[in-house]
């Protein structure tokens, strides 16, 4: 039978949810148990789909084309196990399908209410992938803070399905924080106390403390917390900040957590995690032998949550190469013709981000045709891509309108296009190119000695693609496509031809790159960024 372990959070939000589940759920990989989490969320948005990076950070989407939270994106970084739509759920989804079938008559007539309509549907959807057969253990990680207005069907739907399940067949864990009064000298437990009231309010009681605190927890303050809970002083688990996220599953590893989960939910602890991959990773995460400066340009650069996977893909790429990735945040917008050289100075390899609309073009553009005419090493993603593909139309072909549809639908020379198929669409949720499609490679392109094979998939998230009917005069003046869609035609890889490194794609690398994968693109960029400081 598939266990359950739900993780809430109190007091404060950004404490860290998603790093603990998908921490703890790596330590139970490790002993052999299948795992997978999920993220239910209390807001009304369908996904996260049409939220502005600002909202939450950037949008993740999975092999399946769902547009999801970016703790989806961590799950899949710490477990290399891929996740799909039934991993993410709003409150909208909730609601949209219970009004879908009130309308289509399906409650005979009775009231449709919070209680037991919404709840019955949450609880579905929690069990979704338990019942797959697929999973030992389903980590769902709640949205929010307990005690938000619009997170109580939720608790109110963990505290029914811990009744239906049984006793030993799920837990609670809930995270909060535990704050230093640095005036006082000490840490203070009452938030936590208060946070857990308000879950017994609704009728659940946590198994498991996690607590967020940047000193450690001494036995006397582990005791008050467990005495004032309700919780065994074993329970009550320390999470100190550290230095890097891939730290924590052997931080709580430490504090027994997976034991201790494990115990509670009577399933063995007889092997050992086997986290030896894990350890080599850290181990040259934390030793590098050389230090490369990437210039990251984009227009939401405020944020870095809005550019968290590839931030993510850096890591894992530079552990590769033994390297320290310094990533330098640069407002697309703040860069001219004139301030170009001085903007990018020191930089090793420059990567321009995915992302929509005008704002912050001409400086993408800037950027590019620096780097492209000082051999400098280029990575382009998504709307970076069809940057490059514009500047390179307007600077070495001439066309001096070149464009994507996008930004001038009145252009006379379209170099990116809207694709056919978003031509009628007037949904803007979830209607986008999203998802996994195949790409087929050129043997003999930079791509192709990249990826090593000729078959590969990659996750999309675009409306445009690059106008096929420029595909000749760019090819003779150099910018080869290297990679396309096998069944479209959809040119999926551009590179140039006489340059050390210059690469981009029209999908999002940055989804696939765990750390026990790290993505081959991120990993060349690096390396050739590397080559190319060495060869200053
Ligand atoms: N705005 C571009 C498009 O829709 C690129 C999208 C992106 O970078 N994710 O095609």
């Amino acid at each position: 039978m598939t266990k359950y372990i739900f993780v809430t959070g109190g007091v404060t939000s950004s404490l860290g949810k998603g790093i603990i589940a998908a921490s703890l759920a790596k330590l139970l990989q490790a002993r052999g148990y299948k795992v997978t989490i999920q993220k239910f969320d209390p807001y009304i948005n369908i996904d996260p789909g049409t939220l502005n990076p600002y909202e939450h950070g950037e949008c993740y989407v999975t092999e399946d084309g769902a547009e999801t939270d970016l703790d989806l994106g961590h799950y899949e970084r710490f477990l290399n196990v891929p996740t799909s739509q039934a991993n993410n759920v709003t409150t909208g989804r909730i609601y949209q399908h219970v009004i879908q079938q009130e309308r289509e008559g399906a409650y005979l007539g009775k009231t449709v209410q919070v209680i037991p309509h919404i709840t019955d549907e949450i609880k579905r959807r929690m069990q979704l992938l338990g019942q797959s057969g697929e999973y030992d253990i389903i980590i769902t990680e709640l949205g929010g803070t307990v005690g938000d207005i619009e997170s109580l069907p939720f608790v109110e739907a963990v505290r029914q399905l811990r009744w239906e399940l049984g006793a030993n067949n799920s837990l609670v864990i809930h995270l909060t924080l535990v704050p230093y009064l640095a005036a006082a000298g000490e840490l203070k437990t009452k938030p936590t106390q208060h946070s857990v009231k308000t879950l017994l309010e609704y009728g659940v009681q946590p198994d498991i403390l996690v607590c967020r605190t940047e000193h450690k927890l001494s036995q006397e303050i582990r005791k008050k917390l467990a005495q004032f809970c309700n919780v065994n002083i074993n329970a009550v688990v320390e999470s100190i900040d550290a230095s890097t996220i891939y730290d924590v599953p052997l931080l709580m590893l430490k504090e027994n957590l997976d034991k201790t989960a494990l115990t509670k939910l009577k399933l063995s602890n007889k092997n050992e995690p086997d986290l030896e991959n894990w350890k080599n990773f850290l181990g040259k995460l934390k030793n590098p032998t050389n230090e490369v400066c990437i210039a990251l340009v984009g227009k939401y650069i405020e944020l870095p949550d809005a550019y968290k996977s590839i931030t993510e893909g850096f890591i894992h790429a530079g552990a590769t190469n033994e390297c320290k990735v310094k990533v330098s945040y640069i407002a697309a917008e703040s860069v001219t013709k004139e301030n170009v050289a001085e903007k990018l100075k020191g930089m090793d390899g420059v990567l321009v981000a995915p992302g929509f609309g005008e704002r912050g073009l001409d400086g993408k553009l800037n950027a590019i045709k620096y780097v492209r005419e000082n051999n400098i090493p280029f990575f382009g993603i998504c709307l970076g891509m069809q940057c490059s593909v514009i500047e390179f139309g307007r600077n070495v072909l001439g066309l001096k309108d070149a464009n994507s549809f996008e930004m001038d639908a009145n252009t006379s020379n379209p170099v990116i296009n809207l694709m056919e198929e978003q031509k009628n669409i007037t949904n803007m949720g979830g209607t986008m190119r999203l998802g996994a499609y195949d790409c087929e490679i050129k043997k003999g392109t930079k791509a192709f000695a990249i990826y090593g094979k000729t078959k590969i998939s990659e996750r999309h998230r675009h409306r445009y693609e690059f106008n096929n009917d420029y595909l000749k005069q760019y090819e003779a003046a150099g910018m080869i496509a290297s990679g396309f869609n096998p069944e479209t035609g959809l040119v999926e890889i551009v590179e140039l031809k006489n340059h050390p490194f210059f690469v981009a794609g029209q999908f999002h690398p940055e989804l696939k790159s765990t750390v026990a994968n790290p993505h081959p693109l991120f990993v060349s960029f690096v390396a050739a960024a590397l080559a190319n400081k060495k060869s200053k």
